[in-house]
């Protein structure tokens, strides 16, 4: 077996003890005679593989009990719908934060149902910088305050959240939820498709406080309605089965290497490798985002010309280093170093990009 390192931006990588488990337990789920995928999701196994996932998510976040866990199909795409046509009172309009592609398109999907006003937008600099925190033009009757912790294409993060001023404050965090300790029951909704930072596609994971689930408009179509969910602790109709139960097998292996202050720790050391090789290169490498914005988890780079880029590209493909190719919208490379991301494949790529200099 020669498994490559792996930097895909999304489905992504996925920590080896997690595989090997769900290998080890593919045949014959302990005790069931058949596997997860095979059992119905109202049988007692898959009722604890639904708990013990909440569970673990409560414990690694330290979310309190105002919050529900739901996992809906549909990707975090689908979210961009839902929450407006659950949030937005008639007549109403939410603000949002436009700092990349994703968010641009929650807004949009806003604007197809009810209003979405831009309350900031970094669209002016090619989304390479974050609006400063107090600078965001909030409505005092918007219904929520949506953003988006990581900017997965363009490659920039919060490290600390604006003051909505007590407005609901809603997070898209696909692309980097549990990559670090953060306040997370300051938030009235979160949501994360699975396939970046906690496991395969197919599956979205929504944490909502039940104050603002109450304020959900009624009368809406039963599968778009977070009451449905939320009422049958997702499972009102089918969920998406083994897509959970590799959430729960990830979640098991971040607490197994100690948590989320640990998962922190190494992901600290990731990015500031990686930024290091980057900012002592002489200009050879070249971020593409303002370096007080740098997320820990996307890092967009530019080399001095496409050709170039494209040499790099293939000379890492032969060292066994994938998925760096930047994203179709801006080029270049972009390192993709969730969660599952070993510091050894930052290094090994640091690595390369120090002996792919000197021979270029
Ligand atoms: C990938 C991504 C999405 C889209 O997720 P889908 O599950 O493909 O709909 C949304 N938001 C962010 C921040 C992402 O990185």
């Amino acid at each position: 077996m020669a498994r490559v390192y792996n930097f895909n931006p999304g489905p992504a990588a996925l920590p080896l003890p997690a595989l090997q488990r769900c290998q080890a337990e593919l045949l014959e789920y302990p005790g069931a005679g058949l596997s997860i995928m095979e059992m119905s999701h109202r049988s007692k196994e898959f009722e604890q593989v639904l708990a013990d996932t909440q569970a673990l998510f409560r414990k690694l976040m330290g979310l309190s009990d105002a919050y529900k866990i739901l996992f809906l199909g549909g990707g975090a795409s689908l979210q961009f719908t839902m929450i407006p046509m659950n949030f937005i009172p008639a007549g109403g309009s939410a603000d949002y934060v436009v700092t990349g592609e994703w968010a641009r398109r929650a807004c949009k999907e806003a604007n197809l149902v009810a209003k979405g006003r831009v309350a900031a937008s970094s669209e002016d600099k090619q989304f390479s910088y974050l609006p400063a925190a107090d600078a965001l033009d909030l409505d005092p009757a918007a219904a929520y305050v949506h953003l988006t912790s990581n900017n997965t294409i363009f490659g920039t993060q919060w490290s600390t959240f604006p003051d909505v001023h007590g407005k609901p404050l809603v997070a898209d965090m696909s692309s980097d939820i549990l990559c670090r300790r953060t306040d997370f029951n300051r938030f009235s909704m979160i949501y994360a498709g699975a396939q970046k930072n906690l496991g395969p596609a197919g599956v979205t994971v929504i944490f909502l406080r039940d104050d603002f689930a109450d304020t959900a408009n009624k009368n809406l179509p039963t599968l778009l309605a977070y009451e449905t969910h939320r009422k049958n602790n997702s499972l009102y109709n089918t969920p998406p089965v083994f897509a959970i139960y590799m959430i729960k097998l990830m979640l098991e292996w971040m607490e197994n290497v100690g948590g989320l202050a640990a998962v922190e720790k190494t992901n600290q050391q990731k990015a500031e490798l990686l930024y290091k090789t980057i900012d002592e290169s002489g200009g050879f490498y070249r971020g593409t985002v303002r370096s007080d914005c740098r997320s820990w988890m996307n890092a967009p780079l530019r080399l001095s010309s496409e050709e170039l880029e494209t040499k790099f590209l293939s000379a890492a493909k032969k060292e066994g280093l994938v998925g760096l190719k930047g994203h179709r919208s801006v080029g270049g490379i972009r390192v993709s170093m969730y969660n599952a991301v070993s510091l050894e494949a930052i290094q090994v790529l640091t690595d390369f990009m120090k002996a792919f200099q000197k021979s270029h």
